[in-house]
């Protein structure tokens, strides 16, 4: 029985040679071979028999199944057409998944989850294609979705610099911008073994709870700022602020810190998400 789990990698090669079915590397598709890696993605999600889950990718079904098992429904997207008649075979004992063709970048998240997934909260669970990893964070966590918790496979590097803590390399734009929306957290690594095909690089699942961001704040300036700041990172704050793009210039930099206590001489990776928040509601009071 186990034999036939969509994990094992001799079930797996059956099913594509029947379906003659070949791997798009510019889709990202390396599919999961390990039960219990399988296993560890969905019990770091916690999804349990009440929760709607939304699958990013489902491949040929391996983390759906097993989503499947846990979880009350399960509503996957998936880009690539030739596996729609695979996962018709795959998982035609489980009459709580729906698998959706579409582009997880294009369709309209808001209505799927209306419409399929019980308006939400809804968990997601995915192991990503990492060619469009940081855009599908991005578009998840910046559009104000009802989502609850983010439990995805990424390269290893990506999830390191999502928890990076300030004063850190890694420590960047991205790590300001999923923790303004989420509180983050590696939950395990992976080595590459447990693919098929191998990918290049190591992984790591990380789960992003989401939070609500703070209310008063403009975040497309905040997020210009963030921009601004790491765009030159080398350089020290009073510098890298002080650009045409956000129209300020080095005296109102300068005031500008000063009145939201940081030093000039400070340097993006040194600055903490408050320190960033403060200095978007100083520039308010700056009268430019
Ligand atoms: N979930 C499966 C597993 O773990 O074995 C497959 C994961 S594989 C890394 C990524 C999957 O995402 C592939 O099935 C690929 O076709 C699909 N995919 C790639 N780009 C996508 C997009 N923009 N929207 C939806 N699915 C996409």
């Amino acid at each position: 029985m186990n034999d036939k789990r969509l994990y094992s990698p001799k079930y797996i090669r059956e099913v594509l040679d029947k379906f003659g079915f070949k791997f798009s590397k510019s889709l990202g598709q390396n599919f999961l071979i390990d039960g219990n890696i399988v296993r560890n993605i969905v019990k770091g999600s916690q999804a349990n028999k009440d929760d709607y889950v939304l699958e990013i990718g489902p491949g040929i079904g391996t983390l759906t199944e097993e989503l499947a098992l846990n979880a009350k429904k399960v509503v996957a997207v998936e880009i690539d057409r030739n596996l729609l008649p695979i996962l018709d075979y795959t998982l035609s004992n489980y009459d709580n998944v729906e698998i959706v063709e579409g582009d997880i970048l294009k369709i309209n998240i808001h209505d799927l989850i209306d419409e399929k997934l019980n308006g939400g909260p809804i968990k997601v669970v995915a192991n990503l294609p990492y060619y469009v990893t940081t855009p599908i964070i991005a578009r998840l966590i910046e559009e104000d979705l009802n989502i609850e918790s983010i439990t995805v496979m990424v390269q290893k590097e990506v999830a390191q610099r999502i928890v990076a803590p300030p004063g850190n390399k890694q420590y960047g734009s991205l790590t300001v911008f999923v923790n303004f929306y989420s509180d983050p957290e590696i939950l395990l690594s992976v080595p590459k073994t447990v693919f098929m095909p191998q990918p290049k690089v190591d992984s790591a699942v990380i789960r992003l709870n989401m939070k609500e961001p703070p209310v008063d704040i403009d975040k497309k300036l905040f997020f210009k700022i963030v921009k601004a700041a790491f765009g030159q990172r080398r350089k020290t704050i009073l510098n890298s602020l002080s650009n045409r793009e956000l129209g300020l210039d080095k005296e109102q930099v300068k005031e500008l810190l000063e009145r939201s206590n940081i030093s000039p001489k400070a340097r993006a990776e040194n600055l903490k998400i408050e320190d960033f928040i403060k200095i978007c509601q100083t520039i308010p009071s700056l009268d430019i």
